[in-house]
Formats: structure tokens, C-alpha cells, sequence
């Protein structure tokens, strides 16, 4: 596991593995290995290597190549997260979030001045002029899976291909709680009213930087009415004849393979 600490951050050093970023894809060596030896790439000034933590004793940095440096192959962000275990998961989200911390926060969002230095002990920025701190950003989505009896909710957002079906979800409010952001965004996008919601896992989810947030909840009222322009089709399935449904390494697919067993149970 990623071992995050709060030790000085070291400095990028001969020892230590790199994960290699050319803006959303991952630069990989055979096998898609994408954790790369000091001696293996030319570093430049460019890069902005920024420190993630240690893993398996060796510290881990992430950096940007504006092109990609020979010997290497590149792969999308996504296809090379959902072949990993959870450890290796969890350190690419990591990786992936702070370079686009890093790179996003190159001026002051209040005053405009340019951020030079990163601080020594914690992912933030501080602005030299007006003393700001910008930490990288963490956006919490809600997930839901609904159910009614032997049925669960499954609906088609607006940009899904045709036949692929998934949970419920959107961005939390500000000021709002997880369990506010369930019932709103299950009522704005299908119009019905859940209960009982309950929270069952979380992921990080760095497309760029959201926070999965996962529940079951039961459906009390109304009937489905899918928001235009958000929804284009929905429908209560019987938990043994469901549609396609997201991948199992998804937050989205484990909810529903989970309450599958919940119901069952
Ligand atoms: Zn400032």
C-alpha cells in the first residue's frame, strides 16, 4: 500500500520510481509497466516531478512530457487503471490527481501570482503575495443503486452507448450532505423518492479528480421520469435478468453486483 506519511518530502533522486504522464495518457514500458527507474528516462527541468509518497520502501513521483521520450509506449489513463490490483490503483488516481494539481496551479486563483514553491511537508501551494493555499482539488460524487422488491434501478445517461446501463450519479453541492446529494440528484434525474440510504464504499475516480461516493437506497415514490437532456432511458430490472452493466473494477459495477447479493441475501 501507498504509504502517504508526513515526512519532508525528498527531492526527485536516483532510487526512487517515476510514473510518467504525457497529458492523460501513462507512458509505459513492456508489459504496461508503468512504474519507471531513475536511469530509464532523460529527466529535464520541465517535467515538474512532484512527490506521491513511498511504495513498497521506494519513494514514487509523478511527472509531465510535454512529448514522449523514446523506448516508451503510451496508454490511456483508464484502460491501465482497470487492469490494476486496488493498491495500484489507488497509487496511479493518486499520481494522476497531483500532477494535475501541480500543473493547474501555476498562478494564484486570488491575485494571479505565479506559485513557485510547492510546500515542504504537504501537497499545497502558498501563494508568496497573498499567503493562499491551494491544495489539489477532490470533487465527491454520489452513486446510488435503488431498489424496488427484486428490482433494481438502472438507467442510460445521455452519452452511454445504446444497451449500457449504470447507477444513478452526480457532483455533490456545496453545503450540502452525501445523503441530500442522493435524494436530489435520484429526484432531478429520474424523478422518484428514495429512503434508507446507506453508504456502502467509496473510489477515487481521476478523470480528473472526483471522489466516488457509493450507497443502496430504497425506492419509496413516484414514478421513473428521466430528465431530458441528462437521462435518455431508465427502468426498474429484476436482479437476474439485468442489462449490460460497468465493469466490476468500477464503483458503479460493484454496487450493483453487491446489492445483487444484499437482496438475495
Ligand atoms: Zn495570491
Amino acid at each position: 500500500m501507498l504509504e502517504i506519511g508526513t515526512q519532508a518530502h525528498p527531492l526527485p533522486h536516483q532510487d526512487a520510481l517515476y510514473i510518467l504522464l504525457h497529458r492523460s495518457q501513462v507512458l509505459v514500458e513492456q508489459d504496461n509497466q508503468f512504474l519507471i527507474p531513475f536511469t530509464h528516462f532523460q529527466p529535464n527541468a520541465k517535467m515538474g516531478a512532484v512527490y506521491c509518497g513511498q511504495w513498497r520502501q521506494k519513494d514514487i513521483f509523478v511527472c509531465n512530457f510535454e512529448s514522449i521520450p523514446k523506448g516508451f509506449d503510451e496508454i490511456g489513463l483508464r484502460e491501465l487503471l482497470f487492469q490494476q490490483d486496488n493498491d495500484s490503483y489507488l497509487l496511479l488516481s493518486r499520481a494522476h490527481q497531483l500532477a494535475t494539481w501541480n500543473k493547474d496551479h501555476q498562478f494564484c486563483g486570488r491575485c494571479g501570482t505565479a506559485m513557485r514553491e510547492k510546500h515542504p511537508t504537504e501537497h499545497t501551494k502558498i501563494c508568496p503575495k497573498c499567503t493562499l493555499r491551494h491544495y489539489p482539488r477532490i470533487s465527491p460524487c454520489i452513486i446510488v443503486s435503488i431498489r424496488k422488491g427484486d428490482h433494481i434501478l438502472l438507467a442510460r445517461g445521455l452519452h452511454a452507448p445504446k444497451g449500457k446501463f449504470s447507477n444513478i450519479a452526480g457532483f455533490v453541492e456545496a453545503g450540502e450532505t452525501l445523503e441530500q446529494a442522493v435524494a436530489r440528484e435520484v429526484r432531478e434525474e429520474v424523478g422518484l423518492e428514495v429512503s434508507n440510504i446507506q453508504y456502502i464504499d467509496s473510489q477515487p475516480w481521476s478523470f480528473p479528480h472526483q471522489l466516488m461516493v457509493g450507497f443502496f437506497a430504497d425506492y419509496t415514490s413516484g414514478d421513473i421520469a428521466p430528465a431530458p437532456g441528462e437521462i435518455d432511458e431508465a427502468d426498474w430490472y429484476h436482479i437476474d435478468d439485468l442489462p449490460h452493466i460497468p465493469n466490476s473494477a468500477t464503483i458503479s459495477g460493484q454496487l450493483i453486483l453487491q446489492h445483487i447479493k444484499h437482496i438475495k441475501s
